[in-house]
This record gives C-alpha cells, structure tokens and sequence, in this order.
C-alpha cells in the first residue's frame, strides 16, 4: 500500500520544526530515520496530514561527554552507535544493543530519538535505556525539559512526549569502574523485535541496581524487589524472578513467562558472572 497524502516539510531549524508541529494541531508528525513511521503509513496505521522532516538539523546531532554523563543527540542512528560512535565502557555496551536492532540497513537509518518517541513494546532502546537510567531531552514552544526514562515511558506507543514536541537528545549515565551490564534479547529470528528482554545494570561499588523485563506488551518495567536484592549482590533464583514477573505481564501465558523469566535470569547471570 502507499501512505495516505501528506504534506512533507523539511525543517530549516529546531525552531522550525517545533514550530510546525505546534501549528499541525497534533495530525503532523516528525520524520526521522522512517523506519517505523514509513512502514506505518504505508500500512495506514498512521495517516498524518504532514511530515516534519528533521533529518538535516545539526543541533541533534553529536555524542558529547559532559561530567557524568554522555549525551548522544536524538538523530545518532543505531548504526552509528554499534560502530562505537560513544566511547568506552559506556559506548560498549550501547553498541552491543544497538548491533542487536534489526538489520544493518534499518540500522543505518533507524535513529535513537526515533525509536524513544515510538516507544514500540517490543524495542530494544527503551529497556536498555531505563536499566541505564537516561534522561530525555525535549524541545516544545515552552522551551526545553528533561525528563527521566522512568517518567518518560508511558505505556505501549506512548510516552510523555506532547505531540509538538521534539526529543532533542538522550543522556546516558557515564558508567563507574565496577559497574557491569546484562542484556538477554530473544527474538525468532536476529534481526526481530525481542519476544522476551532482560537488561540489567549492576554496579557493586555503589550498590546500584536496576532491573528491567522489555517486550512486555506495554512499557518496559523495573523489578523494584529484583534490584533490592542485586543491590545486596544477592543472585535471585528462576523462580523468584517469576514471580516477580507474572503480575508485571498481567497473567501472560506459561510460554511468555517462562521465557521471559530465563531472559532476565539470563541478564542478572552475566552481571553477577562477569569478572
Ligand atoms: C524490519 C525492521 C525491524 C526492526 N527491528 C527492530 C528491533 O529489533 N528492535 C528495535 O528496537 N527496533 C526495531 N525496528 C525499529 C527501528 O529501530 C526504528 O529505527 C525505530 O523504531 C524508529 O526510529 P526512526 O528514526 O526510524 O524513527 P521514525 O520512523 O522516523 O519515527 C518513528 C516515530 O517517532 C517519531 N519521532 C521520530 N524522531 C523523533 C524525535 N526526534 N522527536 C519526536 N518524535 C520523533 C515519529 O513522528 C514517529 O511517530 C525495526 C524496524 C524495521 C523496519
């Protein structure tokens, strides 16, 4: 099929495009790297009445390192990101992810911006990104705000974004010298959205601990109880971590959670393994 009529604008500015967005009343959507906008007209699942093209504007682009933190700005295309465009410990762990999304050719288009603000249930970016603990950065016609992952992720395809708003850039906690870093994605086929996903960031030398199940139909989410015992270098047993899951997946199937179980079991083995 062929998308619905649009109206296609290439933004000039950061202005610009928050500026058209603000005036398309919520029917104009922001183009990035189309790897799931395009699809999805394509389909009409999504009948915008114009694009915002925001695919030249240089103020979201760049990885720069700021006291405690990389920010990577919202157009870094996966591809980019698996080349090790975020040095270090840090960009190690970012490229592992991202070499896992798709095919390369999706990857050389797909951007990190674009994939936050889709927020597809299944996506690897979101639950990466809330086991890293990132902060979202935003530009509205009320000016700039950040906002933490946490907040962020609203739901399936939802998040905190307004629809006049463009995320600008992802700020990524810079990594501590003991902290360590697990992430099991399942998926049928590589290169297939996760059908399970455990990300898990540890870090005994501060006693940090986050714990994050993806590809759960919703957002992704953390296991409050699964990272108080990480954070007291406790290794929960497969059956704890059920548990824990079932309400989280709202009564999922014994297929999805035992697979979705093994997933972050996985993910809390390698953080508790790796030397
Ligand atoms: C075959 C295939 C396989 C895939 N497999 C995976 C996978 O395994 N894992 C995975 O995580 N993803 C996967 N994807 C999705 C891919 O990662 C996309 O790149 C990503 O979801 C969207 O990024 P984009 O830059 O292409 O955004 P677009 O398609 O351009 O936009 C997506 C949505 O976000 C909005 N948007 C985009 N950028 C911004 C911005 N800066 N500010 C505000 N709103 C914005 C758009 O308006 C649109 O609603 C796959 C896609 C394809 C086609």
């Amino acid at each position: 099929m062929k998308p619905a009529p649009f109206t296609y604008h290439r933004a000039a500015s950061l202005e610009q495009a928050v500026a058209l967005l603000a005036q398309g009343g919520g029917d104009t959507a922001v183009l990035s790297g189309g790897q799931s906008l395009g699809p999805m007209m394509n389909l009409r699942a999504a009948r915008p009445s114009q694009l915002v093209d925001i695919g030249r504007l240089e103020a979201l682009r760049g990885i720069s390192v700021a006291e405690g933190h990389v920010r990577i700005g919202a157009l870094s295309t996966h591809a980019a990101i698996e080349d090790g465009a975020v040095s270090g410990p840090l960009g190690r762990v970012l490229a592992r992810v991202a070499a896992g999304i798709a095919y390369r050719a999706v990857r050389n288009a797909g951007t990190i911006g674009g994939s936050l603000a889709h927020a597809d249930p299944a996506a690897d970016w979101p639950a990466a990104l809330l086991a890293l603990d990132a902060r979202i950065h935003l530009r509205g016609p009320g000016g700039d705000r950040a906002v933490a992952i946490d907040a962020f992720l609203a739901g399936a395809f939802e998040t905190a974004k307004a629809a006049d708003e463009v995320i600008v850039a992802v700020d990524v906690p810079a990594l501590g010298p003991t902290a360590r870093f697990g992430y099991v994605k399942f998926c049928r086929k590589p290169g297939e959205f996760a059908e399970a996903l455990g990300a898990v960031l540890y870090d005994p030398g501060s006693a940090q601990a986050r714990v994050v199940v993806g590809a759960t139909g919703s957002r992704a989410r953390r296991l409050p109880a699964a990272e108080a015992g990480l954070a007291a270098g406790l290794s929960p047993a497969a059956a704890d971590i059920a548990a824990l899951l079932a309400p989280v997946l709202g009564n999922p199937s014994a297929l999805v959670l035992k697979r979705q179980t093994a997933a972050v079991h996985r993910a809390l083995q390698e953080v508790l393994t790796d030397a």
